[in-house]
């Protein structure tokens, strides 16, 4: 079971950004050192999905979505998605600040199937954390869940939790008739909540050269 912790931060979303930090190797941060070793397997999966993308798992495809929210700028959030339809990437995103872009929306956009379910009948959508669902907590636009059900999605994959999200918008998406499944391996799902975590802390750029 997932906790639900109700209710919206609104301070944490709407802090200004500061100036940024100065950039620290792996070696100089926790949380960095934590994700270091899955930057090979990252590499890999990137390499698998263009050269044998039938034979990606769903693992390697939530890795693949983490590569993509690695690249997500300091200041919020990271979360990467992943479109994928009979076995080929349709789209992929990460959330790019704030709570208007998130990854889920910036995959549709890119897979130029937004709000579009006819095109989205058989698409699996794979996040490294669960979609968010705060428009039910008094923010008013649309959030992932809200995009992911108009946009027709068959089903949802992911791995980390997000506390304040919780069951809520997980049933959100069952009742728009989408399948919902959390990654199996406890390992992939910290990784999902430790990119998230990630916030200011800047990634380092030959990080970024590897997963490009
Ligand atoms: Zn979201």
């Amino acid at each position: 079971m997932i906790n639900t912790v109700q209710g919206f931060n609104p301070t944490y979303y709407h802090k200004q950004q500061q100036s940024a930090p100065a950039a620290k190797t792996p070696e100089q941060s926790p949380s960095l050192m934590e994700i270091k070793p899955w930057i090979p397997k990252m590499k890999e999966v990137i390499h698998k999905s263009r050269y044998a993308a039938p034979n990606m798992t769903d693992q390697d495809w939530v890795l693949l979505a983490c590569s993509e929210a690695l690249k997500s700028p300091a200041g919020w959030g990271r979360v990467g998605a992943v479109l994928v339809k009979n076995g080929k990437m349709m789209g992929k995103g990460a959330s790019v600040g704030g709570l208007r872009i998130h990854a889920e929306m910036d995959a549709l956009k890119n897979a130029g199937t937004l709000g579009h379910p006819e095109l989205n009948k058989d698409v699996t959508a794979y996040v490294t954390l669960q979609p968010c669902n705060f428009r039910d907590s008094g923010v008013p636009f649309k959030s992932c869940c809200h995009y992911l059900a108009e946009s027709g999605v068959k089903k949802v994959v992911f791995a980390g939790v997000d506390p304040r999200v919780g069951e809520k918008g997980l049933d959100y998406l069952r009742s728009h008739g989408i399948q919902v499944e959390q990654i199996q391996d406890p390992k992939i799902q910290a990784l999902g909540e430790k990119i998230f975590n990630l916030l200011d802390t800047p990634i380092p750029s030959s990080w970024r050269k590897e997963l490009c």
